[in-house]
């Protein structure tokens, strides 16, 4: 069913004029998927920042498409101007809507840890065979000319390759496989500089489809005057290419100020969109909660360089051999606290840098925070009366510690 519609897209691809926007993902069959997070720990903290590692595998079959490390970035920082509201042009959002518009308060970091704790770039470069690939998912594959995926409980997947068509990306959905969660993008609509092509160079067909990964659907719900399930977007008949001028009313608007066409879910140009709104906010961080499909990021802190365990990777040839391993240790005390806790090392092992958080007897987070000496000291000031557990770094190597707040 799925290959039968993307067949059907790219054939509608030929029928758009150039210049218009072609978005594979299809989001008709959206569920609220939800899976038992395998490492689920806890919730969310109301509106806590949400850090999402992001591994970028560049694929190219010439020297153009292996687009640059600043390419990259550019496409970063976009992510993260966009999710938290902070894009120059949030301010041309026309008065009516301006009070819809949402930080969103996810963030996004080129991954610095790899899956088996190597110190990354974030960036894995592969060169292909395949001149094009189709929205099958072959760029996800090693041994179909693309590159595997990384753990999808811990990293988002981009792939940036040449898609066949004038498609810019298409994206999978939370809950999808795992081994093909991610999202894929064209390699001339991918950041801001080199190779990104107008009306498609600011980025914004990633922001577009990492926020259908994140479980948002297009503004109009794919069916003419459908549902995105969003309460605070406004119904719109169809999709809208380019940029209206505003207002735009269509059919089904609600009132006279029309389609929220400046909307990241439309199909509008990059220049054009500017907003997520406070309902989509909620819904792309849902995923993110306990039994949200997305859960396990909460876990993830492959955003944090000093949680890797080994050497850089090496280009080509064998690993090299481990470095051995000098074991941190800690005491933490007074223990019960009243107020303050020290958390002091006891050999030559500097736990500077290492994150230090207090779980509370659900597993839910209250205190994070990074040690920055041999002996540092933490005031967790709201904290109740309890025992909670104090955790110094990550994975194998976290010393964990029963604590008493008094
Ligand atoms: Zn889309």
């Amino acid at each position: 069913m799925r290959f039968i519609f993307l067949l059907l897209s790219l054939c509608f691809a030929f029928h758009f004029g150039f210049g218009q926007r072609v978005c594979l993902t299809d989001t008709r069959e959206v569920k609220s998927l939800s899976l038992t997070p395998e490492l689920g720990l806890r919730d969310t903290l109301s509106d806590e920042v949400i850090m999402i590692p992001v591994v970028v595998h560049v694929l190219y079959n010439n020297s153009a498409q292996n687009i640059s490390d600043a390419q990259v970035m550019s496409q970063l920082i976009v992510l993260n101007e966009d999710f938290r509201m902070q894009n120059s042009d949030a301010a041309s959002v026309p008065d009516y809507f301006k009070s819809f518009a949402a930080d969103t308060r996810i963030q996004f970091c080129l991954a610095k840890v790899d899956p088996q704790g190597r110190p990354t770039s974030g960036i894995v470069r592969r060169y292909t065979y395949r001149e094009f690939f189709l929205g099958d998912d072959g760029m996800k594959y090693t041994a179909a000319g693309g590159d595997d995926t990384w753990d999808n409980r811990r990293y988002l997947n981009i792939w940036v390759c040449n898609l066949f068509g004038r498609s810019l990306g298409y994206s999978t959905l939370p809950g999808s496989q795992p081994d093909r969660d991610g999202v894929v993008i064209n390699w001339d609509a991918f950041g801001t500089i080199g190779t990104a092509r107008a009306p498609f160079n600011k980025g914004r067909t990633t922001t577009h489809e990492v926020a259908h990964w994140m479980g948002l659907k297009h503004i109009w719900g794919d069916q003419t005057c459908g549902s995105d399930d969003v309460d605070d977007t406004p119904q719109q008949e169809t999709f809208n290419f380019n940029c209206p001028s505003f207002p735009h009313v269509s059919s089904c608007s609600p009132n006279t100020y029309g389609d929220m066409f400046m909307n990241f879910m439309d199909l509008t140009n990059d220049d054009c969109m500017k907003m997520f709104t406070q309902g989509q906010k909620a819904k792309m961080r849902s995923v993110f909660a306990i039994n949200g499909a997305r859960n396990n990021f909460l876990q993830s802190f492959a955003c944090d360089s000093t949680n890797s365990t080994a050497g850089p990777i090496p280009d080509g040839g064998p690993l090299p051999e481990p470095e051995p391993e000098v074991t941190l240790s800690l005491k933490v005390y007074p223990n019960p606290f009243v107020q303050t806790l020290k958390i002091e090392a006891t050999n030559d092992v500097n736990p500077a840098g290492k994150t230090v958080v207090i779980l509370d007897i659900y597993g839910r987070i209250m205190y994070k925070s990074i040690l920055a000496h041999p002996v540092t000291i933490i005031q967790p000031s709201n904290l109740q009366r309890g025992i909670y557990v104090l955790r110094v770094g990550e994975g194998k190597s976290a010393l964990t510690f029963k604590i008493v707040k008094q």
